[in-house]
């Protein structure tokens, strides 16, 4: 049995080092000694729905999102089809904005989302740019996420999409409403780069868990020494606090 880990168009959507993402997953599947192999898909490529076990999306500018667009929408039905058979996405920023109906950027152009995520991006006047910290009530506990953000877009919720978190320190999904990302099931979306996971392993731990209960695995991974990732989270959220705009 081999974990798949799927990310999305990397060579266009991986804006702000946000291919770390997979190299943590990835790391921490192989640190437990669980089998895994990445299988980026190019643009153009189908999704095989059945070959994946783990689904990341990257940020991007706006130009990389519109090259993308048509290639995500007509992958839509196998997103769906993943998504419901259990497989965990996580898409950050432009790629995160993509799992909507459609992101406006400054221009006024509107690029069509996948709508698998009931929610819609506009862009504002100013980019939403600097280190963030945000608040995770997950699960019955609490966590901590860090990192930072460089968006134009601001990201409204649906009425049926939960936000992931609470912005102690930045501006999240549009600056006012307090909320950082969404989560739907397995699906998560966060505006946060840095790239996300190393400093916030209990996030990819909860990827990867969804991804190994999925394929039989034991989702309750054995714990890794994270001293360091917790050192480097401590000082983001030091970084993120002093700059509270
Ligand atoms: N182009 C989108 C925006 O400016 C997403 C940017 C990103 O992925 N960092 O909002």
């Amino acid at each position: 049995m081999t974990l798949r880990i799927v990310p999305l168009y990397p060579e266009l959507l991986s804006i702000y080092a946000d291919r770390g993402n997979v190299r943590v997953l990835e790391q921490r599947a192989r640190w437990r000694g669980i089998p895994v192999e990445v299988s980026p898909l190019p643009l153009g490529a189908d999704l095989d729905p059945a070959a994946a076990d783990a689904i990341l999306i990257g940020g991007g500018q706006d130009r990389d999102q519109a090259l993308v667009a048509e290639a995500l929408l007509a992958q839509t039905p196998a997103l769906r089809s993943a998504i419901a058979d259990g497989v965990p996405v996580l898409a950050v920023c432009g790629g995160y904005q993509l799992l909507g109906h459609g992101y406006v950027d400054q221009g006024g152009q509107r690029t069509p989302g996948s709508g698998l995520v009931d929610l819609e991006t506009q862009a504002g006047p100013d980019r939403l740019i600097g280190n963030v910290l945000v608040e995770v009530d997950l699960d019955g506990h609490r966590e901590r996420m860090v990192g930072f953000e460089n968006h134009a877009g601001r990201t409204t919720l649906g009425s049926g999409v939960e936000p992931l978190g609470r912005v102690l320190a930045g501006a999240g999904n549009d600056g006012v409403s307090g909320h950082e990302g969404c989560r739907v099931g397995r699906v998560i979306g966060t505006y946060v780069h840095g790239p996300l996971l190393p400093k916030n392993p209990w996030l990819a731990d909860l990827v990867l868990g969804w991804a190994c209960e999925r394929r039989g695995l034991d989702g309750a991974l054995e714990p890794l020494d994270d001293r360091l990732e917790s050192v480097a989270a401590d000082a983001a959220a030091a970084i993120a606090l002093a700059e509270r705009r």
